[in-house]
C-alpha cells in the first residue's frame, strides 16, 4: 500500500529574513479593520497587489524571463504565509498566481507566457478559474459547455458557474468540451484563455450568505475565442485541469483562512484567560502548528520537484475541517453571539467566518472528493 510522505522541513535562513522584510512592509501598507481580514484571501485590492509586485512577491518562483524572481518554493511559502496571517487583500492576484500562471508555464506556448506571464508578477492582470458548470461540479468530466472549431478559432455555448471574481478578472482559464467520445468522459476536453470582456459573455453577480457578490454565473453565446488562446492540446483538458486542481489544493490558505478569528479569540482571552479559554487556545495552536508542519512539507516536496497531490489534497480536508471548528470554538469559549454588520470587531469576524467556513470545504474539491482522492492514492480503491 501507498504512504503518506511528510517529511519534516525546515525554512532556509534566507526565508526566515524574507519573512522579516514581509513583515514591515505589511505593516507599513495594510492598515485594514480586523473584519476586512477576516475575508482572508479574499479581498480584492488592485493596488496592493500592484505593490506586492513591485517587491518581486508575486510568480516567486518562475524563470526571470516572464518576470518572475526565480526564488524557492520555500520562500513563497513565507510570503503567502506571512499575507494570509495578515488577512491581506491578494485575491487580485492570487488565483494567476498560485494556478493560472503555473498552467501556462508547464502547458502553454511560449508566446502565452511572454504575454501573460509579466503582467501577472507586476499584480496588474487577475485569472478567474472557468471549471464548474450548473449541473456539473465534483463531477467535473460531465461539463457540457461546447468550443466548436470554426475559422481562425472556437465558437463557445454554455455556461460556468460559481467562478470567483469573474467579474474582476480580465481573464479566465475555462475548460470546455470540443469533442464528445461516448465511451471516455475524460476525453474531448480543451482549456482556453478566454477574455471576460469579449463579445457573447454575460456575468451575471450571484450573492453569497454574507450578502457579497464574489461568485459568478456567466453565460456564453457564441463568444469567439481565437486559436491562439488555446492552452495545450486540443482534447488535453482533463489531465490539465488535474494538474491545476493540484495547485490550486497545495497551498497553505487551505488551513489558515479563519485567522482573523484565531487572532480575535486571542486577543479577546487577553493575558489572563479562563482556564477554559487556555484550553481551547492550546488545542487550536497545537493543530495550527502540525498543519504548518504538514503544509510546509508539501512546498518542500515542490521545491524537490515531486509531486504532492495526494498530500495536498489531506492538507486541505484537515485545514478546512480545523478553520469550521474555529467559530464554534469562539462562540462556546467566549459566550458570544455572532452579530452581522453590528457590534465589535470581534461579533462582525465571527458573523462572517460563521457564514463563510461551511464553504471551505466545497471550493477546490469537496471532502468526499478529496477522500476519494486519498483513497486512491493509498491504494484502498
Ligand atoms: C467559495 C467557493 C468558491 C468557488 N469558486 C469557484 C471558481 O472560481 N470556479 C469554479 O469553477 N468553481 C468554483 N467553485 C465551485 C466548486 O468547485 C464546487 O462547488 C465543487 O466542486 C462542488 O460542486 P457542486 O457545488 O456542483 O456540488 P456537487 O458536486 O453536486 O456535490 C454535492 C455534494 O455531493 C457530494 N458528492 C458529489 N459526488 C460525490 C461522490 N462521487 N462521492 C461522494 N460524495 C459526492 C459532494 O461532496 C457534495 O457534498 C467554488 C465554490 C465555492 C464554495
Amino acid at each position: 500500500m501507498a504512504t503518506f510522505q511528510f517529511d519534516l522541513c525546515e525554512l532556509p535562513p534566507e526565508a526566515e529574513s524574507l519573512r522579516g522584510e514581509v513583515r514591515q512592509f505589511l505593516r507599513e501598507n495594510l492598515k485594514t479593520a480586523a473584519i476586512s481580514r477576516s475575508r482572508s484571501w479574499g479581498g480584492f485590492d488592485r493596488e496592493f497587489s500592484r505593490k506586492l509586485g513591485a517587491r518581486g512577491w508575486i510568480g516567486m518562483t518562475w524563470p526571470k524571463k516572464y518576470g518572475g524572481h526565480e526564488r524557492t518554493f520555500l520562500e513563497r511559502y513565507v510570503v503567502m504565509e506571512e499575507m494570509l496571517a495578515a488577512g491581506a487583500p491578494v485575491s487580485a492576484h492570487w488565483v494567476a498566481d498560485r494556478q493560472s500562471g503555473p498552467l501556462l508555464l508547464r502547458f502553454g506556448t511560449e508566446e502565452q507566457r511572454e504575454r501573460f506571464l509579466p503582467a501577472i508578477t507586476r499584480g496588474e492582470m487577475s485569472f478567474a478559474i472557468g471549471m464548474s458548470e450548473p449541473d456539473s461540479g465534483s463531477d467535473l468530466a460531465s461539463l457540457r459547455t461546447r468550443a466548436e472549431r470554426v475559422a481562425g478559432g472556437y465558437r463557445v455555448n454554455g455556461s460556468k458557474i460559481w467562478t470567483s471574481n469573474a467579474h474582476k478578472s480580465e481573464y479566465m482559464i475555462a475548460t470546455f468540451r470540443t469533442a464528445t467520445d461516448p465511451k471516455d468522459r475524460h476525453a474531448g476536453l480543451t482549456q482556453f484563455l478566454v477574455e471576460t470582456k469579449s463579445p457573447g459573455i454575460t456575468i451575471n453577480p450571484i450573492i453569497d450568505l454574507t450578502g457579497e457578490h464574489h461568485f459568478n454565473l456567466i453565460l456564453f453565446e457564441d463568444v469567439f475565442v481565437p486559436e491562439e488562446m488555446r492552452v495545450g492540446a486540443e482534447g488535453a483538458g482533463w489531465a490539465q485541469v488535474t494538474t491545476e486542481l493540484a495547485f490550486e489544493r497545495s497551498g497553505p490558505e487551505r488551513y489558515l483562512s479563519a485567522m482573523a478569528l484565531i487572532l480575535e479569540l486571542v486577543r479577546a482571552a487577553g493575558p489572563d484567560p479562563t482556564e477554559r479559554q487556555a484550553i481551547a487556545i492550546g488545542r487550536v495552536m497545537a493543530h495550527l502548528n502540525t498543519l504548518r508542519q504538514l503544509s510546509l512539507s508539501i512546498s518542500g516536496m515542490l521545491q524537490a520537484g515531486q509531486n504532492p497531490n495526494l498530500e495536498a489534497a489531506v492538507v486541505k480536508d484537515l485545514g478546512t475541517t480545523f478553520e469550521q471548528e474555529i467559530p464554534q470554538i469562539a462562540h462556546d469559549v467566549l459566550g458570544l453571539e455572532p452579530s452581522p454588520g453590528t457590534g465589535s470587531q470581534l461579533h462582525q469576524v465571527l458573523a462572517y467566518l460563521t457564514q463563510s467556513v461551511p464553504s471551505h470545504s466545497l471550493r477546490g474539491g469537496t471532502r468526499e472528493v478529496l477522500r476519494g482522492i486519498i483513497a486512491r492514492g493509498l491504494g484502498l480503491r
